[in-house]
């Protein structure tokens, strides 16, 4: 994407964009691959397993009429995900919102907001990513989901990114984070580096929630930090030899 049209979108973001010198530039790829974060962990007995080589149809289907956990009885409607069934990127988030909840679609709040233009800083439209939660259903009172929830969750999220299939996986937020990689480090350690997801170790890496950079807008440089670090591995794997710069 040009230049002048990300810095406009970062301006409207809330972040000064330095230009760096040669030396600043982070040319180091993806800096740690541990095993992969793998997805046995789930309950053998969980009704959501009958989603195993569902395609997209029935997942959806699986998704609509679920009632594998209590978020079932407080929820307005499920959230399934959004956008590019083959998209490059894959954004997942924590969980569905009151606004999300009422609309049945993710990240379209005031965070979902900030979450288009930080896209759009790095040259994607919010429809040619995929946009998918850890949770389905709105925990009440945006609490914290259980992990009872996630775990009952975890094979619909599971069969998204199997079917995508995207060349990058770019978890938001402390819980997403720590959910996806089963670990309980703070963001602030989880952020800024690579993993390797799954069985096809998809290549995922960890930025703030939109809703923290909301409240939070000085960490905004290192957000843009981490999207840079995301179009630098879009390209790599692309084959684009000008990947490693800038
Ligand atoms: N926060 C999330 O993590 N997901 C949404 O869909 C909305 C807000």
């Amino acid at each position: 994407m040009d230049l002048e049209r990300s810095r406009r979108y970062l301006g409207a973001m809330g972040v000064q964009v330095w230009r760096l010198r040669a030396a600043d530039v982070d040319t180091q790829g993806p800096e740690e691959i541990p095993p992969p974060a793998h997805q046995g962990d789930t309950m053998a007995s969980d009704p959501t397993d009958g989603t195993a080589g569902a395609d997209w149809d029935r997942l959806s289907e699986a998704v609509f009429s679920c009632r594998a956990c209590e978020l079932c009885a407080t929820r307005t409607q499920t959230v399934f995900g959004v956008g590019n069934r083959q998209a490059d990127l894959m954004i997942v988030g924590e969980a569905p919102g009151a606004d999300e909840d009422r609309q049945g679609e993710p990240f379209v709040g005031r965070a979902g907001q900030l979450l288009n233009l930080m896209l759009a800083a790095i040259g994607f439209e919010r429809e040619q990513v995929f946009i998918a939660n850890i949770l389905k259903c709105r925990p009440p009172g945006n609490r914290d989901p259980r992990l009872e929830e996630t775990l009952r969750c975890e094979p619909y999220l599971m069969r998204q990114i199997a079917l995508v299939r995207p060349r990058v996986l770019l978890s938001v937020g402390r819980i997403s984070a720590q959910k996806l990689l089963k670990t309980g480090d703070p963001i602030g350690k989880l952020r800024g580096r690579w993993f390797a997801f799954g069985p096809d170790e998809i290549p995922l890496t960890v930025t703030y929630h939109p809703a923290y950079l909301l409240r939070s807008p000085e960490q905004k440089s290192k957000a843009w930090q981490d999207l840079l670090k995301v179009t630098r591995q879009l390209r790599e794997m692309a084959g684009d030899p000008g990947a490693g710069v800038g």
